[in-house]
């Protein structure tokens, strides 16, 4: 596989990076996931406004345009020969020498890695006809789960637990109300309305939980942005994710209790393809 490192395209073999780089010691990194169908890029331009969001928050600049983001993506989709998968990117703050918690100076070049990887029939998931069995644990992470770094282990424990009991992923719960899932944000549907937590600190602001709003709304489909009980959840009608690599996937299943019939629900089917064919035809 070829994979970017820096400004080069070279074999994955050859990519390496130094042992005293800010991510690697610190996780001082910030990353996305662009997912491809057909060859092209799913919401491109908003993994990239996110992207400069979380760099800005880290006081980390931008160290290449958006326009060089989106060459090498495509180059790496055309050289990898991807037709459904996913594009990996990841920025440090590179390579600052002995260990320290102060920030190298401002000009340490950052260091920028991209590489993809093939995921065939990403869009027909039989994962979407069964629904996602679900445990949810305490959120443990940090408060700015609005960045989107690479600080993964508590996210990283929780689907390890959920693989423990046997299920397929965890929701996380502060002060009563859900969060968003280890790696996706949580939603639940009641009397026809979309329920999901407003984006604050608490949580990821999900490209795909924009997205998909804009096109509900479109769809006439009412929104109550507002955090959610477990309980409510285990007695919502329908409850399903949403992320770039999974688009909208039912959830069956809440720490034992199902959801609604325990099937996939309607609203969630719908959505799933009005996702799926509305991303498509904004994909680049
Ligand atoms: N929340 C968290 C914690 C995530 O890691 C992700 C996936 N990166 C999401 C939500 C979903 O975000 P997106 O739709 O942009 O993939």
């Amino acid at each position: 596989r070829i994979v970017y490192l820096n400004g080069s395209y070279v074999p994955e073999t050859e990519a390496t990076v130094s042992i005293f780089d800010r991510g690697f010691v610190m996780g001082d990194a910030v990353y996305e996931v662009t997912t491809v169908l057909g060859g092209r890029l799913i919401d491109f331009d908003g993994h990239m406004t996110r992207l400069k969001r979380s760099l800005g928050e880290l006081r980390m600049a931008m160290p290449l345009a958006e326009a060089e983001i989106l060459a090498a993506h495509r180059r790496l989709v055309e050289e990898n020969g991807i037709t459904d998968g996913m594009i990996y990117l990841q920025i440090s703050r590179g390579n600052a020498g002995d260990r320290d918690f102060v920030f190298p100076p401002a000009d340490t070049p950052a260091t920028v890695v991209m590489y993809g990887w093939d995921k065939p029939g990403l869009a027909d998931n039989p994962a979407a006809r069964e629904g996602l069995r679900i445990i949810t644990m305490p959120d443990l992470r940090w408060a700015r789960r609005d960045i989107k770094t690479v600080q993964l282990l508590y996210p990283s424990l929780a689907k390890m637990e959920a693989k423990a009991q046997g299920k397929d992923d965890a929701w996380f719960v502060e002060e009563g109300t859900v969060t968003e899932g280890t790696s996706n944000n949580a939603y639940i549907v009641a009397g026809g309305r979309i329920i999901t937590r407003p984006t604050s600190h608490d949580i990821l602001h999900g490209i795909t939980r924009a997205s998909l709003l804009r096109y509900a709304r479109e769809a006439q489909i009412t929104i109550e942005e507002r955090p959610f009980t477990v309980d409510e959840a285990q007695q919502a009608d329908e409850a399903f994710i949403t992320s770039a690599s999974q688009f909208v996937m039912p959830v069956v299943e809440i720490d034992g209790v199902p959801v609604g019939a325990g099937r996939p629900g309607p609203v969630t089917q719908r959505l799933r393809e009005i996702y799926l064919e509305e991303s498509r035809k904004a994909a680049i």
